[in-house]
């Protein structure tokens, strides 16, 4: 493959013709970041231009396919926000956008490409291909098909079937390179050596991706193919199948491509879909927000502007365009993608916030009991929380203390802050709070300061105590305004308890 210049090309629209795009994904395994980064460019097209999203479903591969995944996949667009205006449920011109209930279609193509010597019966066994592809190494020649069956005669295939050798069909390559201009990389060229004739239906006669795929864009009429750029080796095969169809009638055009970097995990590896980073499930169950999920996302390949990384999706859909996409491959930042996700929970209003949070709230998340829940002291302590989590799922820990009847036991966190004194310094505290005006968190800051200065200790040393006796824990939202929302009477019970507890 030689590269071009590389010019920045605008997706070449047609006059007049809204593009149609497509995402095309397998039914395998989780849903991952990279196939949801793929999704939302053709979908961020699609809407920028006022064109369609189709939504097929490659599911040919019925050792590997399942329904599971598929109602994930559905599932997961969803939750996202990435709607399709064909495809599965909602139906469209071109149903069904489900692969398996098309294989009438494949055939009849494959039979066409047959008919028309675009395709040929290729009777080679696995063990003759190796070998030849062996030797064929060794003398240090091109290692794909040969093209030994290009041209059998009728007699040699004749002979062959008789034999009971099973045969695939292949598509005939032409003898000359292939040129195409891709959207993000500019113009590239394949040679012949590099793009043998390869299989398009197996001996069982089942369709592979390589037919099913270009047969499918091209009957859906699709405009823009943009997809990973470990795709980019089967574009010029689709090319020249493209111009078979074409001759054949069946398509009407060869659609624009684009290839979309690769995103690199730890290590500088290219993230795999195996990876535990990569699984889409992982940053929902988190707590992710679908907008700060896909602003990340859309930043793999592909800038805002020079200034600015938090915007919401609409912005993003105002400003998309593959032409701008970057061709080197991605990093995946997990600690950006969580602070771009932190900005889009502050975004949100405080009722949003409230209300995306409830799936936490409620068991079996949560780590009280659901009669203990108390709506009243949520909505006195969201606003707190929300200027602090990074991801949903922290709000659990945030705010157990408010509903569980004791606070969590966490030794660590009693370790760490009960130390030589604190006894004294709890029991100063517990005194001047029980004194205090609970009207205002003001007002308890002064008691605890107050106490902390008998002791001699500042006041982040003399709260510690007091918020491990009362939360639990450490760290947590604003002490003052917590122990307001707790209450007086349970806040002092608490600081008597850990008393007892530090004087057993
Ligand atoms: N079903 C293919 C995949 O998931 C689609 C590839 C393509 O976009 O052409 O890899
Ligand atoms: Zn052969």
């Amino acid at each position: 493959m030689a590269n071009g210049p590389s010019p920045k090309l605008s997706a070449p629209l047609e006059q007049g013709v809204p593009p149609r795009v497509r995402f095309c994904p397998s039914p395998t395994g989780n849903p991952h970041v990279g196939l949801v980064r793929t999704a939302l460019f053709n979908w961020a097209f699609a809407r920028h231009n006022q064109g369609t999203m189709v939504f097929r479903i490659e599911d040919t591969d019925a050792a590997r396919d399942s329904e599971e995944s598929y109602n994930q996949l559905l599932d997961s667009l969803r939750w996202l926000g990435l709607d399709w205006d064909e495809g599965p449920e909602v139906g469209g011109p071109h149903e069904p956008y489900r692969q398996s209930q098309r294989m009438d279609i494949y055939r009849d193509v494959a039979d066409k490409l047959l008919a028309g010597g675009y395709a040929y019966r290729c009777y080679c066994t696995v063990t003759e291909l190796d070998e030849r592809r062996e030797a064929a190494r060794a003398a240090g020649r091109p290692s794909g098909y040969d093209g030994h069956c290009r041209d059998l005669s009728d007699e040699q295939k004749a002979a062959y079937e008789r034999e009971g050798r099973e045969s695939i069909i292949r598509f005939r390559m032409p003898d000359e390179p292939i040129t195409f201009t891709d959207l993000v990389r500019g113009e590239l060229t394949f040679t012949p050596d590099n793009v043998p004739d390869y299989g398009i239906v197996r001996a069982s006669g089942a369709p592979l991706y390589t037919l099913v795929n270009p047969v499918d864009d091209a009957l859906m009429d699709i405009t823009h193919v943009l997809r990973g750029e470990d795709l980019l080796s089967s574009t010029p095969r689709q090319i020249a199948l493209y111009k078979a169809l074409i001759e054949l009638g069946v398509a009407h055009r060869i659609p624009a491509f684009g290839h979309l970097p690769y995103v690199m995990g730890e290590g500088n590896k290219k993230l795999s879909k195996r990876d535990p980073q990569a699984s889409l499930n992982l940053y929902r169950e988190r707590g992710f927000l679908p907008e700060g999920l896909l602003n990340y996302l859309s930043l793999l390949g592909w800038s805002f502007s020079a200034d600015q990384d938090v915007f919401s999706i609409a912005e993003m859909v105002g400003k998309f365009d593959v032409a701008d996409v970057n061709a080197n491959p991605a990093r995946f930042d997990l600690k950006k993608a969580e602070a771009i996700n932190a900005d889009h929970i502050r975004r949100l209003d405080v009722k949003a916030f409230a209300e995306a949070c409830e799936p936490w709230l409620r068991a079996p998340h949560a780590n009280w009991e659901p009669e203990e829940f108390d709506q009243a002291a949520w909505e006195a302590i969201a606003p707190y929380a929300q200027t602090r989590l990074t991801v949903l799922s922290d709000i659990t820990a945030n705010v157990d203390f408010l509903f569980r009847e004791e606070p969590v036991e966490d030794e660590a966190s009693w370790q760490k802050a009960m130390k030589e004194g604190s006894d004294a310094l709890l029991r100063t505290a517990r005194e001047k709070l029980a004194a205090a005006d609970w009207s205002a968190p003001e007002a308890l800051k002064d008691a605890v300061l107050a106490a902390g200065e008998e002791h001699g200790l500042k006041l982040g040393k003399a709260q510690a105590p007091v918020r491990v006796a009362v939360t639990g824990r450490t760290v947590g939202l604003p002490l003052f305004e917590s122990l307001q929302i707790l209450g007086r009477e349970k806040s002092l019970a608490r600081i008597d308890a850990a008393l007892e507890k530090l004087g057993a």
